[in-house]
């Protein structure tokens, strides 16, 4: 995931006491999430393209519970086209359709059997993480929820498709709190942890849309700081292992999930900038969720792109 010994990109200047970039953000990983429609491979083409160094994929419709199997030959293929491509992070994101937290006995051990299905596929593709949301509780209450989604985290870490790897991640994505989705705090997230048996190789996705949703101010280069120091007295930053950086079309604690184009929602560049830049996380993975579509413009990606790279190396005046 890209973690460690990673240059740190905001630096005091000595002379003149402004934050500039030091010149080391060629470990910057950042990518977007693309189709696989046309086959696995078709994604890295197109981080290629798109000169990114992450990238997040589904590995089927994420609508549809049936998976076709990856055929070995595809994965062997895939991990080739990978280890020759510029792709340093590589994220597979769960189906929509999975409810880890559900009350309804069918509909949770279905979730969790296609979990550890996610998660042998994303071992086939060589990925480094998996992200996946956790569902709602109904009517069954926090409490309950959280001990289903712990209950189905020990199940995955102590089976095979856990074990055959020892190296992949299983990232939790915060919510935007619509109805009685789970993961919408950071305290909510830290209570599911520690009632996992072995959190080792589990972290957190930080969906900025969904925080700011939330009710996590990501708007200034201060809220930036406040929200993150309390994403840390929650659950520690060394949790954070990836951002999904989406700005938000609905406002500040609004729980309305709304993805964004980079600078042009309610977080703004300014927000999306500090977190881009704030030290503690500069080294991870960030990843766009944002639209396809930007005013007409087909090549959407390409402009968030841009926007986030000049976001990223803006020197700030302190
Ligand atoms: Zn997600
Ligand atoms: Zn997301």
């Amino acid at each position: 995931m890209g973690r460690a010994n990673h240059a740190v990109v905001a630096a005091v200047h000595p002379l003149d006491n402004r934050t500039v970039t030091t010149g080391q953000d060629e470990r910057f990983l950042l990518g977007c999430h693309l189709s696989i429609a046309g086959g696995v491979d078709r994604a890295i083409d197109e981080a290629e393209r798109l000169g990114t160094s992450a990238l997040q994929i589904f590995t089927h419709s994420p609508s549809v519970w049936r998976m076709k199997p990856i055929e070995p030959e595809t994965a062997r293929r895939f991990r080739g086209r990978r280890a020759e491509s510029p792709i340093d992070s590589l994220v597979v994101h769960t189906m929509y359709l999975l409810n880890l937290a559900t009350p309804d006995d069918a509909l949770y051990q279905r979730s969790v059997d296609a979990l550890l299905d996610e998660v042998h596929r994303a071992v086939q593709l060589g990925a480094d993480a998996v992200v996946t949301h956790l569902g709602a509780h109904k009517d069954a209450g926090e409490e309950a929820g959280i001990e289903r989604i712990a209950a189905a985290l020990d199940h995955l870490t102590a089976s095979d498709a856990w074990t055959e790897t020892d190296d992949l991640r299983l990232l939790l994505e915060n919510t935007a709190g619509a109805g009685t989705t789970m993961g919408s705090t950071f305290g909510q997230l830290a209570a599911i942890l520690e009632d996992v048996a072995d959190a080792e190789r589990l972290g957190i996705c930080l969906d900025t849309c969904h925080a700011f949703a939330a009710g996590y101010d990501l708007g200034t280069t201060c809220a930036v700081a406040e929200t993150l120091d309390a994403f840390d007295r929650a659950l520690g930053l060394d949790r954070l292992e990836m951002i999904h950086l989406n700005d938000s079309l609905t406002s500040l604690g609004s729980h309305r999930d709304r993805h964004a184009h980079i600078g042009r929602g309610e977080i703004g560049e300014a927000g999306i900038a500090a977190v881009l830049r704030h030290p503690r996380i500069a080294d991870r993975p960030f990843v766009l969720e944002t639209p396809k579509t930007l005013d007409g413009h087909p090549d959407a990606d390409r402009i968030n792109l841009a926007a986030v790279r000049a976001l990223r190396a803006k020197e700030e005046a302190q």
